[in-house]
């Protein structure tokens, strides 16, 4: 299919396993430079029930039998699917004003973002189909009855409604911790730029790699869809605080307490230290921070820094030094390399965002670019979305309103004074909840005092200095590991953050029970569980072989005093709880010398290891390592090692076991307790 064929190309939806036009004509989307139509959309006709009921029966339960390692492994392939296709991607992306630039933080931040789950699901994750979520809470005295969390996917699918600004990123950030999870999704793209986003989904379905249904996509109104969302469902949202909250509080998602998470307008802030004075490099790299975040993807990123809080000795440098850079920007067609600031997305957004700018003049005064008359390298002032980058000030920022409410979605900000660190904080605040904001400086004491007071009204805070300058990925970049989302404003929501954002689309459920029954459900043994004693060393079985709760209980080895000096003058640990008998006395834990604890786990392998070739390839670390009971010399210890999870690995010939190690003294009380990591072969030879 060539998607840059002329006739705009008529979008269809992808719903109950097939691809399904409107039944109107469709609403015309425009390239965002030319103003030359691309596509038509149209959702008119698409039975929006059918879907989800589709979705919850089809694809959900195939979702469901995989383990978290088969889907990640799914999430790779497709990524790496939807790589080699990129640059079908990029040619569509300039449509919607997006430069090569912009596009890359789009397409192959997306792709990259994929990507980085399914990492993180091989790695974090193990390879099961129900998460245990903390420790064994022990809630009797005699060992029979336990509980435990434990996190199972939603049988329901997750509604992803996204924003106009990043078609294929906006979606891929919220569908791979769905997908890992094991919960099917459907999209909703902002429409304007929905002709990308259905490129991609239309990609992804081609591949065949997913269950079907696991991803449909709605091209168009949502239709009557959320009528039909049950508790099992979840939705997600990003856009306008408006349509946010009309979404948060429709019928079914109240009557039915649906899960809901917002990620609306924010007035993200970047304040420069009250050390980073002009031309320190601190003050060069806010220059050059503000107008990154001003021009990328032109100023449409909810993490775009809105307000600029600078020191008011600063401002007059800043104002000359970022309205020099800012007026360099090359604004153009964004298919034009040359190009370094694309269009807005639409005709109706630019007019939207001079609007807004009307609205912040209320408060403030223009100060760089002007609002209506761009300056272009390339393309048709008259067709494009054009809009130079815009700089205001206000000079009374705690008189003022506007600055603090009015987002203006495109290359606009506000530079405000401010003269202790303290203000520079309740500025920050006034936005009264933001994504994210950031702070340059290298004096770590305002950077403790600013990070710690705008911590709670942020979801994430930026230090830039001249040590990370190289490095940062910068303020306006959400990244996979860290969490995405701020609270009040910003929508109250949390994406993203590694498998944080995956936890969003399971169910914490509390279990409780005998411990063995514990085991059973949770596929990991828990203390006071059965085990099972073969015979046979548990080293010399194979993956296939070995079982949770196959245990070995074994010799004993009395600890001597020799023992203790000999490993201190051996490894040079001579401290002196270990060789001095009257300081160890006069320490509040000890009655005399005591072993090293490394003695005591050394001792302990030496009592638990198989020497043996065979299946166990490597101990590749312990866990949780805790010394409990003092160790004297003439205490006698003995090890009890259970199997405690199994994890094969995915594609290859062997796999995790975690083992529970007991160390206990002659007097049965436990000395030493950790989980001991090894890898196995899946079988024998
Ligand atoms: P909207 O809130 O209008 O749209 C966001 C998403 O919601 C789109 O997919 C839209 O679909 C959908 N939507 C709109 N109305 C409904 C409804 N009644 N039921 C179900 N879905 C609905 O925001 P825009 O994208 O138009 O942007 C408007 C403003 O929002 C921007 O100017 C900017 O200020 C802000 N914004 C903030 C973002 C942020 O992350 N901070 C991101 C994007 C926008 P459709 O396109 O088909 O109407």
């Amino acid at each position: 299919m060539n998607v840059l064929v002329n006739p705009p190309r008529r979008l269809e939806s992808y719903v109950s396993g097939r691809w399904v036009p409107g039944t109107k004509d469709g609403t015309p989307l425009l390239d965002a430079s030319t103003g030359v139509p691309v596509a038509l959309i149209d959702s008119t006709g698409v039975d929006f029930a059918a879907a989800l009921a589709y979705g919850r029966k089809k694809a959900g339960p195939a979702l469901r039998r995989m383990s978290f390692h088969e889907r990640a492994a799914m999430l790779k392939t497709l990524g790496q699917a939807l790589m080699d296709r990129k640059e079908e991607f990029y040619a569509l992306s300039s449509a919607t004003g997006a430069t090569k630039a912009d596009s890359w933080i789009d397409i192959d931040g997306g792709i990259g973002t994929l990507l980085s789950y399914a990492s993180k699901g091989r790695r974090e994750l193990p390879n099961t189909r129900v998460l245990v979520d903390g420790d064994v809470e022990t809630l009797s005295r005699d060992g029979t009855f336990s509980a435990r969390h434990i996190l199972s996917p939603l049988q329901g699918v997750a509604v992803h409604i996204n924003a106009f600004n990043f078609p294929v990123w906006g979606m891929l950030e919220k569908l791979s911790p769905t997908l890992l999870a094991g919960m099917p999704a459907i999209v909703k793209p902002a429409s304007q730029t929905a002709y990308l986003t259905e490129l991609v989904v239309r990609r992804m379905v081609e591949t065949g790699l997913l269950p079907e249904g696991a991803v449909q996509l709605v091209c168009g109104s949502v239709g009557d869809l959320l009528d039909h969302v049950d508790g099992q469902d979840a939705v997600t949202f990003t856009g306008s605080a408006s349509t946010g909250r009309k979404l948060k509080t429709h019928p079914a998602i109240i009557e039915n307490s649906v899960r809901f998470t917002m990620e609306a307008d924010s007035l993200n802030a970047s304040v420069l230290g009250l050390d980073a004075a002009p031309a320190t490099e601190e003050f060069d790299l806010f220059v050059k921070e503000v107008s990154r975040e001003m021009t990328a993807k032109a100023g449409q990123k909810c993490t775009a820094i809105r307000r600029v809080i600078v020191p008011r000795a600063y401002c007059d440098a800043l104002i000359s030094a970022l309205g020099e850079r800012l007026g360099k920007t090359a604004l153009g067609n964004a298919a034009d390399d040359t190009v370094r600031m694309g269009p807005l997305a639409s005709l109706a957004q630019r007019d939207e965002v001079r609007a807004r700018i009307r609205d912040l003049l209320a408060d403030a005064e223009i100060v760089a670019g002007n609002p209506d008359n761009p300056q272009l390298v390339s393309g048709d002032a008259g067709a494009g979305a054009f809009l130079n980058p815009v700089l205001l000030y206000c000079d009374k920022p705690w008189e003022a309103n506007a600055v603090h409410d009015v987002e203006a979605f495109g290359p606009v900000s506000t530079v405000m004074p401010y003269d202790t660190a303290e203000e520079a904080v309740d500025l920050a605040r006034r936005g009264k909840g933001s994504l994210v904001s950031s702070v340059f400086t290298n004096d770590p004491a305002f950077a403790e005092e600013v990070v710690l007071g705008m911590a709670p009204f942020h979801g994430r805070v930026l230090i830039g200095n001249r040590v990370s300058a190289k490095t940062s990925t910068g303020h306006g970049s959400p990244l996979p590991g860290l969490v995405h989302g701020g609270p009040g404003r910003a929508g109250g929501g949390e994406e993203l953050g590694g498998l944080r954002g995956v936890k969003h689309y399971m169910q914490r459920t509390a279990v409780q029970g005998s411990p063995t029954l514990l085991s059973a459900v949770t596929g990991r043994w828990v203390s006071d569980a059965a085990v099972r004693k073969t015979g046979e060393h548990p080293f010399r079985k194979s993956l296939a072989e070995l079982r949770i709760g196959d245990q070995l209980v074994t010799g004993t080895r009395t600890v001597t005093l020799e023992d203790i000096e000999h490993f201190a003058n051996f490894t040079g640990d001579t401290f002196y709880a270990h060789m001095d008998e009257d300081a160890a006395r006069a320490n509040p834990f000890f009655d005399g010398r005591v072993a090293h604890g490394y003695l005591i786990v050394s001792f302990a392998a030496g009592l638990f290891v198989d020497p043996a070739p065979g299946p166990v390839l490597a101990n590749y670390g312990v866990d949780n390592l805790r010394f409990l009971t003092p160790v004297s010399p003439g205490d006698t210890l003995q090890v009890q090692l259970t199997c405690k999870e199994i994890n094969p690995r995915i594609g290859a010939e062997h796999g995790e076991v975690r083992w529970d190690c007991r160390v206990t003294n002659q007097h049965g009380a436990t000395v030493a307790q950790y989980d001991v990591l090894t890898m196995v072969a899946k079988t024998r030879d």
